[in-house]
């Protein structure tokens, strides 16, 4: 049901500072659904649903549904909405504060959701470093973001590496702020991330890789000896050489590696620490 007509009813008024841009356009929940690719009985795991729209659009495909509210007003609308699908669980929760597992325990599942902007990064972030990952999420996000998931060497972004880790992004479809109510000041995009059994790159552990990573990010627009030293301990002249171990100019800019490169480095700064130790 429309979401404008459910607030009014229910006296609630959207909250900005919770990202609440709610999707009325039934060709958008149409697309969404169908890029989800749910078999009947599949589980579903929804952030964020607002009054329920894309909800009821995936337990039409008789899906099983799993939605996590913050907000504690939008759970008798959700109620009301979804009380003809017993497949749905509306849970009353701060996505960022609840362990995956606990929601969706061992079953497969797919991750569905309209992602309030101001915190998609984190919720992504929650979301693909979990032990128990989605096998693929469906996400509507800032345009800006989903170019940035799919940015090449040049462009890329500690948010690119961390999610060309795990999985291999795709934009499936723009939409436009009238799809929205209330409608938001930027252009939006749906983008499907299927996450791979194990990381497309060989690194001696997850941690470390971030911690490379997260250095070289560390010092926007810093030739990579310099960023890599100040975040990892290294003086510029030790990370210069570490980085020609790897292969890798070090007078080149964190922007313009790709993944197989930082999982060199990794690898580099493994082996350095396991003479030192
Ligand atoms: N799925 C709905 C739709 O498409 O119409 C609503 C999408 S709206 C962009 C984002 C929703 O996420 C809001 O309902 C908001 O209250 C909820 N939300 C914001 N932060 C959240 C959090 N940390 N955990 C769970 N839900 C959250």
């Amino acid at each position: 049901m429309n979401p404008k007509y459910l607030m009014d009813t229910f006296e609630v008024v959207p909250k900005k500072s919770l990202g609440q841009n709610f999707l009325h356009d039934p060709n958008a929940l149409e697309k969404i659904v169908e890029t989800a690719d749910l078999m009947p009985g599949d589980l579903v795991l929804e952030v964020g649903p607002g009054t329920g729209t894309l909800t009821v659009a995936l337990a039409q495909s008789r899906a099983r549904v799993v939605a996590v509210e913050i907000d504690e007003r939008l759970i008798p609308i959700l109620q009301q909405q979804l009380a003809d699908f017993p497949d749905v669980r509306i849970v009353h929760a701060d996505i960022l504060e609840t362990e995956i597992a606990d929601l969706v325990g061992n079953d497969d599942y797919t991750v569905v959701a309209n992602l309030p902007y101001y915190i998609t990064s984190a919720i992504l972030r929650h979301l693909l470093e979990t032990s128990h990952k989605p096998r693929r999420l469906v996400l509507t996000v800032q345009q800006e973001v989903a170019e940035r998931l799919i940015a090449r060497p040049g462009d890329m972004s500690l948010l690119t590496i961390s999610v060309l880790f795990y999985g291999k992004p795709a934009i499936i479809t723009r939409l436009n702020p009238a799809a929205f109510w209330p409608r938001p000041d930027v252009a939006s995009a749906v983008v499907r991330i299927d996450v791979y059994d194990q990381p497309p790159v060989d690194v001696p552990g997850e941690e470390l890789f971030f911690k490379v990573v997260r250095a070289g990010f560390g010092q926007k627009r810093k030739q990579l000896k310099n960023s890599l030293g100040a975040g990892l301990g290294f003086s510029h002249a030790e990370a210069g050489a570490l980085l020609q171990e790897a292969g890798i100019d070090p007078a080149r800019r964190a922007e313009t590696l790709t993944l197989a490169e930082w999982a060199a480095i990794t690898r580099v700064v493994a082996a350095q620490r396991a003479v030192q130790d």
